[in-house]
Parts: structure tokens; sequence; C-alpha cells
């Protein structure tokens, strides 16, 4: 069911007025978080909608997927966004990926990745997939979260030697973008996943 916020033809010059001019519960459709791609599709932010439809209205962005909410003017209902990407390509600093413990267990959801068991931090290790031992390196796409005894019952095989298998294909992220996706997951919306966790 689609939500109508509404805004009475006074404000039609002021679409983006603030939120104190809109009808209550209008100020929420403005400030529902949107997933901000790059042009490549990978995920690089995230802002409020209010932002997000500045950007499409400036031909910054695009709306790939909407979030079901419209904004109404005297002449134009707008749907909101829920994902939007950049028409040009934004080259995103390479200091932002960087490889520690915390940020592997902040991708894998403190996850162990062969077992599926959530654990506190303090109750997970690192695990090489390719065991160091046999030439692995310590890098995104060999390093995954862990629990204890997945660790000991893997040794210094490889996943299949212990019959064993990743929840999912390790890969480098983009942490600034996914504090904000840890943070905003409770609220965000389906349409995003596709984006998130090819
Ligand atoms: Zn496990």
């Amino acid at each position: 069911m689609e939500h109508e916020a509404g805004l009475t033809s006074r404000h039609a010059a002021g679409l983006f007025a603030p939120a104190a001019t809109h009808r209550p519960g209008d100020g929420h459709a403005l400030l529902a978080p949107v997933l901000v791609l790059n042009a490549s599709y990978e995920p690089i932010n995230v802002c409020a909608a209010r932002r997000a439809l500045v950007l499409v209205l400036k031909g910054v962005a695009m709306t790939e997927e909407e979030n079901g909410h419209f904004l109404h003017s005297a002449r134009v209902a707008m749907r909101l966004p829920s994902v939007i990407r950049l028409l040009e390509y934004r080259r995103i600093p390479h200091q932002s990926r960087a490889l520690s413990r915390k940020n592997i267990l902040l991708r894998d959801r403190n996850t162990c990745q062969y077992c599926g068991t959530v654990l506190p931090s303090s109750e997970l290790t690192l695990d090489h997939v390719i065991p160091r031992s046999r030439g692995g390196s310590s890098t995104w796409e060999n390093l995954v979260a862990c629990c204890h005894p997945c660790n000991r019952r893997k040794g210094n095989q490889f996943p299949a030697e212990a019959g064993m298998k990743l929840m999912r294909e390790p890969r480098a992220f983009n942490l600034h973008t996914s504090r904000h996706i840890m943070r905003l997951m409770g609220r965000s919306d389906d349409k995003w996943r596709k984006y998130l966790f090819y």
C-alpha cells in the first residue's frame, strides 16, 4: 500500500521545504534511508530520501528502485527513491577498505561463515579459507569470520577437504558504506538486498 506524503500547493515552490511545513509523518518519508550506488552499481553510501531526490532532480543520479512513497506538489507527484545510482563513476579512496579483524567480522556480521552461528567478536576468530601453510594470503577474499569449533575442525585443510562449505564467497567491501548499512539494516528496504549481497 502506498503512503501519500502530501504537500499543499502553497509549498509547491519549496519542494524541499523544512520538515516543519509538512504534514506530520511526511518528514519521516523524506528522511527514509536511500542506498546510493556508484555508476558501476557498487554500493557507496546511504543518504536521506530528500537528498537522493535532489541528486535525481539535478541529473547527478537516477532512481533504480522506488520506496512506494510519494512527494506531492501542486503539479507533480514524485515517487521517492529507495535506491539511486550515480550517472558518473566516482572514485572511492582506497583507505576506506582497511583490512582488519574488526572489519572482516563486520562484513561477515559476526557470523561463522561455515556453520552460521552468530557470536560476539570475542568468540570468533579469522579463518584463512586457503590455509596460510598452503599459500593462502591475508586478503578480503581469503579471510572469513569463524567460530573456534569450526576453526579447529578445518585445521590446515581446504574447506572441501574438511567437508565444510562457505556460506558465501568472501569479497572486499567498502567500510564507509557498510557502517551505514549495519546501522540502518533494521529499517532498510528489501529492495537493497540485491545490490548489497550480490
Ligand atoms: Zn562455526
